[in-house]
């Protein structure tokens, strides 16, 4: 079964009654993308670029950033890519972006909270993100947003630098939803932006009120709960209404288990570690979309991940 899923990889992933979903790849690298298009990724469903950020004394200049984007780019080959503004907070040393001591810094300044606040990290990202070429390739996503104002706040800043350097191709702005009210007001963030991604460690971490990094609760973090699930059902019903796409990119979308119900929910794109990818796409060629709804539609009704997950198995007993 494995030697066929990686003969298939690079084929695009079809449910078994026709329904089209994109698997995309989870990389923080050039070098990743690379390993990512080796694997059949179809795009970057999440660039996470922390990695730039960290274990320096100093701010990554604009054209350090823009390098480094534009490197992961090319190394996709055409394909696309969702580069995701800093996620970083207290919980991260960062010499050159001093920050308070916090409590409880994954409640904290962080995210698009932090590069609000501290609108210079955020115009240079925007500015060297917008300096890649081809721009059509590429889209923006927001980590840690919880409402609307946060959008278009940032939408204002992307059309100001926009205009500033003469482009006038709207870049897609989208959203993680990985924060319990993002998840609630979806059908208000669905004006403003363009699609949406669901981070599915945060949101398990934030709807469940369980530390993602306290060891002691790691066996109860897990993101097939029913709690999280509704939430993603409210999230897809936000997106559907206006239209908008949505995605996971969450440790769930690489869970084969988890993959029918996402589909089931609404989902139209996974994006997974490189590695999972062709196992990934094969679950989703052995499904149908009447099947994961109707498997959906009764995980929300389960009052326990283990449920949730002895149901899935039931239906499908070839997951593992
Ligand atoms: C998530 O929260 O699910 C996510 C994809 O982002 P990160 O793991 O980088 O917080
Ligand atoms: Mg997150």
């Amino acid at each position: 079964a494995r030697a066929a899923a990686l003969a298939s990889a690079h084929a695009a992933a079809t449910t078994a009654d026709g329904v089209r979903i994109e698997i995309a790849a989870n990389i923080a690298t050039p070098a990743d993308a690379r390993e990512a298009v080796k694997l059949g990724a179809e795009a970057v469903g999440l660039l996470r670029t922390e990695l730039l950020f960290l274990d320096r004394t100093t701010a990554p200049t604009e054209a350090e950033q823009r390098a480094d984007y534009q490197a992961v780019i090319d190394a996709l080959e055409g394909r696309s890519a969702i580069i995701r503004t800093l996620d970083v907070g207290a919980d991260k040393e960062l010499p050159y972006i001093p920050m308070p001591a916090e409590e409880n810094p994954a409640l904290g300044l962080r995210g698009i909270r932090l590069c609000l606040a501290r609108e210079a990290l955020l115009t240079e990202q925007l500015r060297a993100i917008l300096a890649v070429k081809p721009l059509a390739a590429v889209k923006i996503m927001l980590p840690m947003v919880t409402d609307l104002a946060e959008i278009t706040e940032t939408r204002a800043v992307l059309d100001r630098l926009a205009a500033e350097m003469g482009i006038s191709e709207r870049v897609q702005l989208g959203v993680m939803i990985e924060t319990p009210s993002a998840a609630v007001l979806a059908d208000q963030l669905a004006r403003e932006a363009d699609f949406f991604s669901v981070g599915t460690n945060d949101l398990t971490q934030y709807a469940l009120c369980m530390d993602r990094v306290n060891a002691a609760l790691a066996a109860r973090l897990d993101g097939l709960h029913p709690a999280v699930l509704r939430l993603m059902a409210q999230a897809a019903e936000g997106a559907a209404r206006h239209g908008r796409w949505l995605g996971v990119c969450g440790a769930m979308a690489s869970d084969p288990v988890a993959v029918p119900l996402l589909i089931g929910l609404g989902v139209t794109e996974l994006s997974a570690s490189p590695a999972v990818i062709p196992e990934i796409k094969a679950v989703v060629r052995r499904v149908t979309l009447a099947e994961c709804q109707a498997a959906a539609r009764a995980a929300l009704q389960l009052s326990s991940p283990e449920a949730i997950r002895a149901h899935v198995k039931a239906t499908w007993p070839w997951l593992d």
